[in-house]
């Protein structure tokens, strides 16, 4: 059955153009990294898609790998589309990547060009599209010609398969001759995917600068460190949490005893603030006028309407900043 989407869908939802782009965002992106494959409940997942949509988030975030299995997000969210939400393609930003393990032999990962023309091809049947908005370079290859990866970006974007292009995990010199390149080839580069975090701040060191003078969009993934910056592991790992799950990508020692602490005095901070945990998190990342959207992973409708609660206070006062980088400072160590 169509989904009848709310008609006050754009009403508090803030948009923040991408970059020097004619693009705009939602301040909220929804990522299907986990929570969204062939061993997660369909049902979950379609419910979080479905509200996700009617309170105004635009950008839907996938890549070949993700699931488990691998490439059964992108089928999933594939079949919630062409299901339910087909009239509303046009409103909707939808992003996928090539560049980590997908399938055996030389041609399965990485940069080339055999790799990522062959890797769009199985996202876009996957997904049942014709096109995507934003195909991604997921992480940078040391060993294929910086020009190939780039004129295979550039020749995707020509033939009408994705209109725009992302890079990932590229550091600020990487970026900027990736970025140099693909300005000359005549398609720009949109946006870049880091992980930042208040955990995870490598991108202060030079990369958003590059961002910045160059006119590309910043969307930080794992916004809430998987989890770890939110109310869930204030005292010990949930049994239903993704440090528990066994196909989880957060491990065990990410929950030093370091961030523990930083963890319970940053959660005093955002009670304060009138905020949970997430909600801070989220909001410290979009005071940045360079951050334009914060790609949040969910599990649960009631998580996706907490982060969506974010935009509801984005101010921090001077000294609230100089309060948390107290408690981080342990943290950067
Ligand atoms: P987050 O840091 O937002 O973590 C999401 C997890 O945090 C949820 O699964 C849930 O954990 C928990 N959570 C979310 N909201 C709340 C809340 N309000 N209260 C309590 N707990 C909450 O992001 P992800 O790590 O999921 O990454 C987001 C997206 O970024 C991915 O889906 C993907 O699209 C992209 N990404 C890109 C990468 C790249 O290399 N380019 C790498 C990784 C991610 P639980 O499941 O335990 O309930």
């Amino acid at each position: 059955m169509i989904h009848l989407a709310s008609k006050n869908r754009y009403d508090k939802m803030t948009y923040n153009r991408c970059g020097r782009s004619g693009i705009k965002l939602s301040a909220l992106s929804l990522g299907l990294w986990h929570n969204f494959g062939s061993v997660d409940v369909y049902d979950t997942a379609k419910d979080i898609l479905f509200h996700a949509f009617d309170n105004g988030i635009t950008h839907y975030d996938l890549a070949n790998n993700y699931g488990p299995e691998p490439g059964s997000a992108e089928e999933t969210f594939g079949k919630v589309l062409h299901r339910h939400l087909k009239n509303y393609r046009d409103e909707m930003v939808i992003s996928t990547k090539a560049g980590y393990y997908m399938w055996p032999g030389p041609y399965g990962e990485w940069g080339s060009k055999k790799y990522l023309v062959s890797s769009l091809d199985q996202s876009l049947k996957r997904m049942n599209l014709e096109y995507v908005d934003i195909f991604y370079h997921h992480r940078p290859d040391p060993d294929t010609p910086l020009e190939e990866t780039m004129t295979a970006l550039d020749q995707i974007v020509r033939q009408g398969k994705a209109l725009y292009i992302g890079l990932s995990n590229y550091s600020a010199s990487q970026m900027q001759k990736a970025e140099s390149m693909l300005r000359e080839l005549g398609t720009p580069c949109l946006i870049h995917q880091p992980r930042y975090n208040m955990f995870d701040r490598w991108v202060e060191d030079g990369l958003l600068e590059v961002l910045d003078k160059r006119g590309v969009g910043c969307i930080p993934f794992s916004p809430l460190a998987q989890g770890l910056l939110t109310d869930r592991y204030l005292k010990e790992i949930p049994a239903d949490s993704r440090m528990a799950k066994e196909h989880g990508f957060l491990q065990e020692n990410a929950f030093t005893d370091v961030r523990k602490k930083a963890i319970v005095q940053l959660n005093e901070l955002a009670l304060k603030r009138g905020q949970s945990l997430a909600q801070m998190a989220i909001a410290w990342l979009l005071k940045d006028k360079r951050i334009t959207s914060v790609l949040i992973g969910a599990s649960s409708v009631e998580q996706l309407y907490n982060n969506l609660g974010a935009l509801g206070n984005l101010h921090f006062s001077v000294e609230e900043l100089q309060h948390m980088e107290i408690i981080l400072k342990p943290t950067s160590k």
